[in-house]
């Protein structure tokens, strides 16, 4: 049984109706503090749903596994399935080639989306999920419209399901995310996800005069070593 309907801002959220209103959703995830305030939001309006990870975007692979390891822990504790599907970063970086240097929410950004929802809509007509959506959304750093172009096109080729292109940022949905994340103490990524947009954070720090990304040190809701509060939006690109 889930934990969060006694977490009081639980009480106060409009119910939600995903397509044709089904209660059967297949949520792809990137990570534990995009997907913590969606997760939470379907568990809030009855919904059904698991979780599918697939990001073979995630470079190097010690960060991917550190980001599937938060979202894994935080779909256990709410008893929420969680499916790990393939690191196939391989056929990423094929898919990316020629792209290296296109800036993000570009058309990189695309194949990437079009990547991750082409698959989850093949686990979901394969598997009996009428509805799939995605939390990539709920980051202000990320373009609804592209993200949904990527999502409706990937559902389209499946008879059956449905892409839910729902605004997850909205109705409070974007300060519960970090609300969830402080309360949770999530991994803190500091880049969307891909070499490319580890690159670009770091000459855009550098270009501010800050430091390099160190990954795997910044937790939401944690100090630093300095004893500071750790920032909230550290870069253009966390995803
Ligand atoms: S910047 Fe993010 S969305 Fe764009 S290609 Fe890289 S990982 Fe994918």
């Amino acid at each position: 049984m889930s934990e969060t309907p006694q977490d009081p801002t639980l009480l106060s959220r409009p119910k939600l109706v995903a397509p044709d209103g089904h209660t059967k959703v297949l949520l792809h995830s990137c990570c534990a503090p995009c997907s913590g305030e969606v997760m939470e939001a379907m568990t809030a309006s009855g919904i059904d749903y698991t979780i599918y990870f697939y990001n073979p975007n995630i470079h190097p692979r010690t960060e991917y596994e550190l980001r599937k390891t938060e979202n894994i822990r935080f779909a256990e504790k709410h008893n929420i399935p969680f499916i790990d599907a393939d690191y196939d970063s391989d056929n990423w970086f094929a898919r990316a080639k020629g792209m290296e240097m296109e800036p993000e929410r570009g058309i990189r950004c695309t194949m990437c989306f079009d990547m991750r929802f082409e698959r989850t809509a093949l686990h979901a007509y394969e598997n009996g999920f009428p509805v799939i959506t995605s939390c990539l959304g709920i980051s202000r750093w990320k373009n609804m419209e592209q993200i949904n172009g990527s999502g409706e096109r990937a559902a389209a080729k499946y008879p059956g399901v449905t892409y839910w292109t729902h605004n997850w940022r909205k109705m409070g949905g974007a300060a519960r995310m970090v609300e969830i994340s402080k309360r949770e103490n999530f991994y803190q990524q500091e880049y969307c996800g891909c070499i490319y947009s580890l690159r670009d954070t770091n000459l855009w720090r550098q270009s501010k005069g800050n430091p390099k990304i160190v990954r795997g040190e910044k937790f939401y809701g944690k100090t630093s070593q300095d004893g500071k509060p750790v920032s909230e939006e550290a870069s253009p690109s966390a995803e």
